[in-house]
Parts: C-alpha cells; structure tokens; sequence
C-alpha cells in the first residue's frame, strides 16, 4: 500500500503542472479520504481563477469527456485529463467513448452564469500498486480510478461538482 503523502506528491502526469496542495477554501466537500487525494488547480502563471472546458452531453451542467482549464488572467489553456488516454482504463487503452459529436463548452455556473471558478480536483487512487502490470507500477499516480472536479464560482461563490468521472 502506497501511503496517502506518496499520491500527494506525485500528481497524475496528465495534470502535473496544475496541481498544487489543496487549499483550505474547499473543505469540507472536497477532502482527502482513505483511497482518494485532492489537489486544487492553479495555471502555471499562478493564477487560481480558471475556466473548465470540456463536451456537455444533453443539458446538465455538468462536463464530461477530455477536460482542459483556461486561465482568467494569461489567457493559456492547458489539458487537465483525457479519460480516453488518462487514468486507469486510458492508460491501459480499455477506455471507449465517443466524444467528437459532442459541442465544447466551457463550464457555467448554475446560479449566476459565471465560468470563472477556483477548482480542485478529487482522484480515486490504486491502493495496491500490485493490481497493476509490472512496468506500470512504478508511476501508480497515473493510474487513478475516477477522477471529479470541484469548483467556487468567482462570482457568486456557488459550490459544486462540474465533472466526474469512472476511469476503471
Ligand atoms: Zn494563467
Ligand atoms: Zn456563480
């Protein structure tokens, strides 16, 4: 068993440049429990206000299908997770969905319209890095099991999930 500090330091590579310890503004929804680790997001710029772009199947709110995050304030986009090549499934090449018919979105908040959100993300991690082909083993942070994203909305501090999803 791989002990908690372990995924805390090691972030999936998909995401490695976005994450950083999580900050205190998202308890207690977003927490880290036994099999799980948060990180908040922040762009590389150090900008913590980002938009959420992903595919909307249907009318909820919520996101789904390859994520990326922009930033308010340099403007950068950056990839955040891919279900079909990242995590579990996607690592291993199991993931099928079919996404291209989906329209891109950017996350609005439910509330207010806004898009510009604080995020954090919650990873369900492998716990026994065993269960996992032998050349994968060393790097079982990019192997997490389903993945949600938290947000704060910038405008009218509404809280929620924007995106989750099971990647084994
Ligand atoms: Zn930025
Ligand atoms: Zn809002």
């Amino acid at each position: 068993m791989q002990d908690g500090s372990y995924f805390k330091n090691h972030p999936p590579r998909c995401m490695s440049r976005l994450c950083r310890s999580l900050p205190d503004q998202f308890l207690p929804d977003l927490k880290e429990c036994a099999g799980y680790v948060a990180f908040g997001l922040l762009c590389p710029c150090g900008s913590s206000r980002l938009m959420l772009l992903g595919k909307r199947d249907g009318h909820a709110p919520d996101l789904c299908g390859p994520l990326a995050v922009r930033c308010d304030d340099c403007g950068k986009e950056n990839p955040l997770l891919d279900p079909r090549k990242d995590g579990y499934d996607g690592e291993l090449g199991q993931f099928s969905a079919e996404y291209d018919t989906l329209p891109a979105t950017e996350y609005e908040c439910p509330d207010c319209g806004g898009k510009t959100h604080e995020l954090g993300i919650l990873l369900e991690v492998q716990g026994e890095p065993g269960d996992l082909p032998e050349e994968h083993r060393s790097r079982p942070e990019d192997f997490f099991n389903s993945a949600s994203v938290y947000g704060i909305c910038a405008h009218c501090d509404a809280r929620g999930w924007l995106f989750s999803q099971e990647c084994a």
